[in-house]
């Protein structure tokens, strides 16, 4: 049998990878800034409400564009995790890189599919800076989002 956490059977491409237990989340975002460095392209992940991270796989993902794979059913969002689902509470996705005005709009370079992803999670969503033009450090920041165009990052973890 294969186990699908071992890391010698991962495979980002094609199949999503699960951070569960203790600092799951430090260690998701630790994973989706080196694999961005490494590939130039975002990462995706979902905070699910058992506590556990699933990062997307990363097949189809650039620069500019990463894939959610979500079940919508009803009103609620879920992510097939192995063939198990799972109620998805927030997002996170990586910039590899952010060049936005710093004054007054838009310093993460969020993209309109950003503020209609967050539209589904009470106008919230994380973004990984990884690097920047303009100033913006490499974390996390959690971003509110008005539907106007304009954001509210606020740090939430530096690394
Ligand atoms: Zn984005």
């Amino acid at each position: 049998m294969i186990g699908l956490l071992n890391h010698k059977q991962h495979d980002p491409n094609n199949r999503g990878l699960l951070f569960r237990g203790k600092n799951a989340r430090t260690r998701a975002y630790n994973y989706m800034r080196s694999r961005s460095l490494k590939t130039k392209y975002e990462l995706s992940a979902a905070y699910l409400e058992n506590g556990e991270v699933f990062v997307f796989k990363e097949k189809g993902n650039d620069f500019k564009t990463s894939h959610n794979h979500f079940v919508k059913k009803d009103v609620n969002i879920y992510a097939d995790v192995n063939g198990r689902l799972v109620r998805v509470t927030g997002l996170v996705h990586t910039h590899p890189f952010v060049h936005g005005n710093l004054t007054p709009d838009n310093p993460l370079s969020l993209s309109e599919s950003d503020f209609k992803l967050a539209s589904d999670f009470a106008q919230t969503i994380d973004i990984i800076v990884i690097k920047s033009s303009n100033g913006v450090g490499a974390g996390v920041y959690r971003v509110s989002t008005s539907g106007n165009g304009l954001v509210y990052p606020q740090l939430i973890f530096n690394f």
